[in-house]
């Protein structure tokens, strides 16, 4: 009998397929493949991740390192693929944004990072030298690549993998610094520096009055983000109850936006004007016309919500009519995290307390079931490889 290896045994090591005539020789070869292969949480269609074996990444320049993944997290992104929401990204693309872990392999023009160095990584690369990495917009940076997305076999594979390929590694990569846990290195990668992010672009003042739409990982960091830049108002909103308790012990005042009317709340907060910044972290129709409700005459919302629809839900008459400052974007996590390191060192937010459920890489797919049909309760799953 006769049959072919799949494509993503040899994709990096050799291009030709493997014929073998007998069994025999297949477990053989799949023997030796296997020394030289690691395991992955790879793309396959809507809602079919799965955990199988790729080709090991290997140095393709010379700024490249090689990460041994210690610990890697789901991110809400990773749910806009899996629903099918945003597409365009190859089947055996291995997943995942949020990692850190220890350099195994460097390349040979790469000056500041040695093997065994642990590592953490925002979730896109940047040079740190072009126009945008200097005012510090390191996720448009000219050689800007996500982790986790190859199309049309351009891009770079994720990190929900046993090893990982990061291009531009000095200028991309951070030490993990003291005081710092792993884990905390994986969320100040994205999701933390996501939520700073929009609270930053929200502008906040001491006095004035905030509401975060989304209790997810983002929104919940866009609490404590406003909160350290000093709110002492912030509303937040969301539908998932467990959710909304994180947020009240975060500081916010939960409102359940399936139950009770969160316009009205929050107009009564502000002498019926609305709030002055809304922090959007969902990404959907409802959340971005939600935001729009939500803020004042003058006001800015702030989204950093991925919204993979065609238009925004409010026209360009409703922005007028409203004074309206819209910002939105990628976050610069690479400008973002070493602003956040120094908090979570002083152990300030309980940053951490996020992380609902741990579990190891091969159950991943069970993981991101549970954490897109927010099963348990859960709020962000970390994956060990
Ligand atoms: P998440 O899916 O865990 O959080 C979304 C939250 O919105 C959930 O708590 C859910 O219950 C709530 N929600 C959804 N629809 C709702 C509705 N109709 N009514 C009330 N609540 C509703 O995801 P996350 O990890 O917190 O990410 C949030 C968003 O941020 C995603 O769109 C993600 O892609 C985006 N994101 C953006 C960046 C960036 O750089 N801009 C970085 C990371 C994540
Ligand atoms: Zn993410």
């Amino acid at each position: 009998m006769s049959f072919n290896l799949p494509i993503a045994f040899t994709k990096y090591k050799s291009k030709k397929l493997i014929s073998c005539n007998v069994f025999q020789s297949f477990n053989w070869i799949a023997k030796i493949l296997t020394l030289r292969s690691m395991k992955a949480l790879t793309f396959n269609g809507v809602e079919k991740i799965n955990y199988e074996m790729v080709a090991d990444p290997a140095i393709i320049d010379s700024k490249d390192v090689i990460v041994k993944v210690n610990c890697c997290a789901i991110c809400g992104s990773d749910l806009h693929v899996y629903h099918g929401r945003e597409t365009g990204i190859d089947h055996h693309t291995c997943m995942g944004h949020e990692f850190a872990g220890e350099v195994v392999e460097v390349g040979r023009d790469v000056k500041d990072f040695r093997k065994g160095d642990v590592v953490i990584s925002p979730f896109t690369i940047s040079c740190g030298h072009c126009f945008y990495c200097k005012i510090g917009l390191t996720s448009r940076c000219i050689e800007n690549k996500l982790f986790g997305w190859v199309e049309n076999g351009k891009g770079l594979h994720g990190g929900q993998a046993e090893y990982v390929r990061v291009p531009l590694a000095d200028s991309t990569l951070l030490k993990l610094p003291e005081e710092v846990s792993i884990e905390e290195g994986v969320l100040v990668g994205d999701v933390i520096s996501t939520g700073f992010y929009s609270a930053k672009q929200a502008q906040i003042k001491k006095d004035g009055v905030y509401a975060v739409v989304g209790c997810g990982p983002v929104g919940l960091m866009a609490i404590l983000g406003a909160r350290e830049y000093g709110a002492e108002k912030i509303y937040a909103t969301d539908r998932e109850n467990s959710r909304l308790q994180v947020a009240k012990q975060f500081g916010a005042i939960p409102i359940d936006a399936s139950k009770v009317n969160a316009i009205e709340i929050i107009r009564e907060a502000s002498q019926g004007r609305g709030a002055d910044a809304v922090m959007e972290a969902i990404g959907s129709v409802f959340s971005v016309q939600l935001s729009y409700d939500l803020v004042r005459p003058g006001g800015i919302i702030s989204s950093v919500g991925v919204c993979t629809e065609i238009y925004l839900p409010f026209s360009p008459v409703q922005a007028y009519d409203k004074n309206l400052t819209y910002v939105s974007g990628r976050c610069p996590a690479r400008a973002m995290m070493p602003t956040i390191i120094p908090l979570i060192q002083q152990k300030k937010y309980p940053f951490k307390s996020i992380i609902t459920h741990r579990m190891n890489l091969s159950e991943g797919v069970r993981g991101y079931d549970i954490f897109a049909n927010k099963k348990d309760d859960c709020l962000k799953v970390m994956l060990t490889p």
